[in-house]
């Protein structure tokens, strides 16, 4: 099960790198940007935030930054939004997990930061990606912001758990050029014991972009003790393989690096007595892609970037 949270970081109720050929670097586990520097914070009113909020006008953003070699191909503005229906036991970014934590924010101010950095995306074959938290948390927000970069030339990616799949609208994954899928457990009982959520809806969507023709890479992080039961990494290998777009899988190798925040929030972290995986743990489990002829990356240091 999770750990214990207290009541303001409790889960909403339901859900209403190793370089490969691309020269992308996965991080061993996506922490979030430094914050909303350089972003103008609205001042809309309360009642008034709401209803931009639901016409995707408005967004609470956690974080962004400029990225490169990780978060998909080349450098990248990276949007970290705020708010999560999971609650992974090795979650990096626990301080993203509410929406009213994040900052309101114009959905122009980030298309309009954007739009300066489109000769570096052109050169360097990179774009946007919208990441969290939960990207999905806030569709109509995600929406404006893929047609935005879109209309603009801009690669797209959605860094994503897929839970929330079913918020995505069909005309939102025509503005959508790349999945980044967490795979967070092979079998319902370990997904709901890592995430506290049924895994079921993750991989219908995965079956949804599959059917779009979006391209998808699944990431999939190695937890000893937790998500390293040979039988586990068979049953994600199943489920990526069986995903007709995809490219590449990734296999993270857990670390601590998330610790200070569940500490700073006064949350009980579950993982305190978990070592990263060895190098050869996270061989074995690559392997065990590769006999699906599915082409692995990741870092067997267990080190972020
Ligand atoms: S989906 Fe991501 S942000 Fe949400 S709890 Fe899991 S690791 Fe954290």
């Amino acid at each position: 099960m999770p750990a214990t949270l207290p009541d303001r970081l409790a889960a909403p109720a339901a859900a209403d790198a190793t370089t490969l050929d691309q020269g992308f670097a996965a991080p061993s586990g996506r922490r979030s940007g430094a914050g909303t520097a350089a972003l103008a914070v609205s001042e809309a009113q309360r009642s008034e935030r709401l209803a931009r909020m639901r016409a995707g006008e408005l967004g609470s953003v956690h974080s962004w930054e400029l990225v490169t070699a990780v978060d998909g191909p080349g450098t990248r503005m990276t949007v970290f939004l705020a708010g999560c229906p999971l609650r992974c036991l090795y979650c990096h970014n626990p301080d993203t997990w509410q929406m009213r934590a994040g900052e309101p924010i114009e959905a122009q101010e980030i298309l309009a930061r954007l739009r300066r950095y489109r000769k570096v995306f052109a050169a360097t074959g990179g774009g946007l990606t919208l990441s969290g938290g939960e990207v999905l948390m806030q569709p109509a927000f995600a929406a404006r912001l893929l047609a935005g970069a879109k209309a603009m030339g801009v690669h797209t990616c959605l860094d994503t758990s897929g839970y929330l799949g079913a918020a995505c609208t069909d005309e939102m994954l025509d503005d959508v050029d790349l999945v980044l899928l967490d795979i967070k457990a092979g079998d319902e009982q370990t997904h709901r014991r890592v995430t506290g959520r049924p895994l079921a809806p993750t991989l219908a969507f995965g079956q949804r972009l599959a059917a779009a023709g979006i391209r998808v890479w699944v990431r999939f992080v190695l937890v000893p003790g937790v998500t390293d039961d040979p039988d586990n990494i068979r049953k994600v290998a199943e489920h990526a393989a069986a995903i007709g777009t995809l490219e590449r899988v990734e296999v993270l190798p857990f670390h601590q690096m998330g610790r200070d925040k569940w500490d700073a929030l006064g949350l009980d972290y579950a993982l305190t007595d978990v070592a990263p995986p060895t190098d050869e743990q996270w061989s074995a489990a690559c392997e065990q892609f590769r006999r699906l002829g599915l082409p692995v990356g990741g870092n067997p240091a267990g080190v972020s970037r």
